[in-house]
């Protein structure tokens, strides 16, 4: 079987409304690139990529002469000739590499008539756990609904999404507001679902002192971890020293050179794989054994996915023995998606792992033209722009924190 060709096609898909964060917001969509690697066989295999627009499309073109002709089950081979270490100092391609990791590998099951995570190893669950991702939302543009500012609308989020979906853990990504009031809201959560598990994410922008502040007050709910309370290994070793319950990154245990210092000088004790950051599934299973082995937490980490990317997440947490924490996903903020049956149903706060060949799902073709015309329409977003306030940037430790009485709506194009 040889590559035939490659088509990268960026598609922006609605979410229920949009996403603030510590950077900005997600500005009421998801941006990504559907990425299609064809075989001389026929078959198609699919894989996905953040963001999106000519740069996404024009870096698949660029790779493409160096990929055609080759065979998809040659992964390490392909690893090499996209991205060795030394040469990705000029050219970082691990997201592209990514991508089309998860496409070969679909190839490949199908073709073998098996499912990824057979391949990866065999699976070990055949459903994989989530938290529910509680964001503080903006209304949404034209709708007006939607919207997660008070402590009362974060609560009844929280309870809605665990009626709908049957979440048992909660995630409140944080790092919007004044520190005290998200400790507010965070100790809220924790008092309406008595039981159930919870975790925070400020994406680093406290100050180490803020971060040992925040920890020490929630020592007594029922934490998963802190994750990334402060951006670095040293801050977080600090942070450790003084604050009872595990710490957690996704920003800087990123590539094995990080995870060798995490755990030759522990600042996380779980690391959150993501399988485009890693550079595919398989970097992810590698990682997972590194931690393993030195006794780390795992968990998987969303970096804002549609169904292919959730599908390889799925995989990915089927195959993991010491995947003891509920994965993260943003996909229930999403009204729709570009895979064959629509949106996966969570059950019980789980998703069943695809059981079809490859990846196990397939695209929708009516939808990826309707999306790529939305995304023709829209644009791409500026992720790290916060749309209610022109020309604001956070800094790292930040103090330009948003005001949590203000309910205006932002003017966001829909
Ligand atoms: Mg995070």
């Amino acid at each position: 079987m040889q590559i035939s060709d490659i088509r990268a096609t960026p598609v922006s898909v609605p979410l229920e409304a949009p996403l603030r964060h510590a950077n900005g917001c997600h500005w009421g969509r998801f941006v990504r690139t559907i990425v299609e690697v064809e075989t001389d066989e026929g078959l198609v295999g699919l894989g996905e990529m953040g963001g999106g627009g000519e740069s996404a499309t024009a870096a698949f073109e660029g790779v493409k002469a160096s990929l055609l002709g080759r065979d998809p089950a040659r992964l390490e081979e392909m690893r090499f000739a996209l991205a060795n270490p030394t040469a990705s100092l000029y050219n970082n391609r691990t997201q592209i590499v990514a991508a089309l990791e998860f496409a070969c590998l679909d190839l490949l099951g199908q073709r073998w008539g098996t499912p990824v995570s057979e391949i990866l190893g065999g699976r070990l669950r055949d459903r994989v756990p989530f938290a529910s991702y509680l964001f503080f939302r903006y209304p949404h543009p034209t709708r007006a609904t939607g919207e997660v500012r008070t402590v009362e609308q974060l609560v009844s989020e929280a309870r809605a999404l665990k009626e709908r979906h049957g979440f048992g853990a909660h995630k409140l990504k944080g790092g919007v507001f004044p520190p005290d009031y998200e400790l507010e809201c965070y100790r809220a959560l924790a008092r309406a679902l008595p039981g159930d598990r919870f975790r925070f994410d400020p994406n680093g922008v406290w100050s180490t002192e803020q971060a040992i502040w925040f920890g020490q007050q929630i020592e007594d709910l029922r934490n998963d971890y802190l994750e990334d309370p402060v951006f670095g290994l040293h801050g977080l070793r600090r942070v450790r020293e003084k604050v009872r319950m595990p710490l957690a990154t996704n920003t800087v245990v990123v590539n094995f050179e990080q995870l060798a210092a995490n755990a030759l000088d522990t600042a996380v004790d779980v690391v959150l794989l993501d399988t485009t950051f890693w550079g595919g599934i398989r970097p992810c299973v590698k990682a997972a054994g590194v931690c393993e082995t030195f006794q780390l937490g795992v968990a998987v980490h969303s970096s804002g996915e549609l169904g292919i990317q959730l599908a390889t997440m799925l995989h990915l947490g089927a195959v993991l023995p010491n995947l003891t924490f509920a994965a993260d996903a943003h996909y229930h903020h999403l009204t729709d998606d570009v895979i064959e049956g629509g949106r996966m149903r969570y059950e019980g706060g789980a998703l069943p792992v695809p059981s079809g060949p490859g990846l196990g799902v397939r695209l929708n073709r009516e939808k990826l033209g309707t999306y790529h015309e939305e995304f023709r329409r829209l644009g791409p977003y500026p992720y790290d722009r916060d749309p209610r306030r022109p020309g604001w940037a956070p800094l790292v430790p930040n103090d330009r924190w948003a005001d949590p009485t203000d309910g205006t709506t932002p003017e966001i194009p829909a």
